[in-house]
C-alpha cells in the first residue's frame, strides 16, 4: 500500500518513495505538540488527557515518559538556547524548561486575566514567543480542569523577548490553534479550529501579514480549508509547503495554498515536525500514538 497519494508533481519532489510510515510507540489518549531536540537526539511530545510528556529517543528506538503529572502540556517549540518552550492546560501558562530543570513560568495572564488554556507555541527570530489560546484546556476536565473564561474570548499573544511582556496579536479566530512563520517571517499562518465549538465553521488555516517593525499582523487571509477534520497542528518547510495535520493524513499545501499531496496515517493526526540530525525526519503525533516517516525536506526555521 502506498503511503502517499500525490495531487500535484510539486509533491513528488518532497517525499522519498522508498520511505515507509513507521509506527514508533502506541499507548496515548491523545497526543500532540511534538519538538525536536537536536542535542539530545530524543521527540517530546505530549499526552494530554495522560497528563504526560513523553520522549523517544531516536538512537536506541526507545519511548517513555519524560515528566508526569505535567500541568496537561499541549504544544512545545524550542527557543534560541535549545530550551523547551511548552504551552500547558492546567497550568494555564506558556512556560520554559530551564538548563537546571526547572519549569517557569514566562507568561499566565492578560491584562490581569488567567490565560484560558495555551495551545500551540513558536518563536520569532528576535527571540519573542507567538502562541494562542483557545479554550480546549478549560471546556472540560479531559484535557486539563474545567473553568470558565477570564478572558472570554481565543487569542494569540506575543510575549516580548526584552520585558516578557504580553500584547494581544490577532482576535478574529474562533479557536486559534497551531501557528508557523513562513521562512521569511512575512507571513505568520494560524489554524482556526473553531468548528468544534461553531457548527458549519469551516476548518480554516489563515495567514497574517506580519508588519515591517515585526511585531504586528495586518489583516488575515484564508489561506487553505481542510476536506477532512481539522487542522491543528502543522510546520513550513525549507521551501515554504506547509505540512498539515488533518483527520486522515499529513496534508501539504504549496506556498500558493493549493494541495499537493498527502501523506497517508492511519489515525487522526494532531500535530508534526521535523527531527532527526539532518531534520529530514518527520515525526508525527496521531492520537494515541506517535509516527515518523523520511522526507525530502526539512524545516523553515533552524
Ligand atoms: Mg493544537
Amino acid at each position: 500500500m502506498s503511503h502517499y497519494e500525490i495531487l500535484d508533481q510539486r509533491f513528488k519532489a518532497l517525499i522519498n518513495g522508498q520511505a515507509k510510515l513507521e509506527h514508533l510507540w502506541s499507548g496515548g489518549r491523545w497526543t500532540e505538540g511534538p519538538v525536536y531536540v537536536p542535542a539530545a537526539r530524543h521527540l517530546v511530545w505530549s499526552d494530554i488527557p495522560n497528563d504526560r510528556i513523553m520522549r523517544y529517543d531516536e538512537v536506541g528506538g526507545v519511548a517513555n515518559i519524560f515528566q508526569t503529572p505535567c500541568g496537561h502540556h499541549n504544544g512545545h517549540t524550542l527557543d534560541h538556547e535549545g530550551r523547551i518552550i511548552a504551552c500547558e492546560h492546567s497550568g494555564r501558562r506558556v512556560s520554559r524548561l530551564d538548563h537546571d530543570g526547572e519549569w517557569r513560568t514566562l507568561a499566565d495572564r492578560f491584562e490581569g486575566k488567567r490565560l484560558n488554556s495555551p495551545n500551540d507555541v513558536v518563536v520569532k527570530s528576535d527571540g519573542s514567543i507567538w502562541f494562542s489560546d483557545p479554550t480546549y484546556g478549560i471546556d472540560s476536565d479531559y484535557e486539563g480542569y474545567a473553568a470558565l473564561s477570564e478572558i472570554g474570548a481565543s487569542n494569540v499573544y506575543r510575549i516580548d523577548p526584552g520585558d516578557g511582556s504580553l500584547s494581544l496579536m490577532a482576535s478574529d479566530l474562533v479557536k486559534p490553534n497551531g501557528l508557523a512563520f513562513s521562512g521569511d517571517e512575512k507571513t505568520l499562518y494560524v489554524s482556526d479550529t473553531g468548528a468544534t465549538h461553531v457548527q458549519g465553521l469551516p476548518a480554516a488555516l489563515r495567514a497574517y501579514p506580519v508588519g515591517g517593525d515585526g511585531h504586528s499582523l495586518g489583516q488575515g487571509r484564508l489561506f487553505a480549508t481542510c476536506e477532512a477534520g481539522l487542522f491543528d497542528g502543522f510546520r513550513v518547510d525549507r521551501h515554504g509547503n506547509i505540512f498539515a495535520s488533518s483527520e486522515d493524513s499529513v496534508r501539504v499545501y504549496a506556498p500558493d495554498g493549493k494541495l499537493i499531496g498527502r501523506i497517508l496515517v492511519p489515525e487522526c493526526v494532531s500535530n508534526l515536525c521535523f527531527g532527526g540530525p539532518r531534520r529530514n525526519r518527520l515525526y508525527i503525533t496521531a492520537t494515541t500514538s506517535l509516527y515518523a516517516i523520511y522526507v525530502n525536506s526539512g524545516p523553515a526555521l533552524r
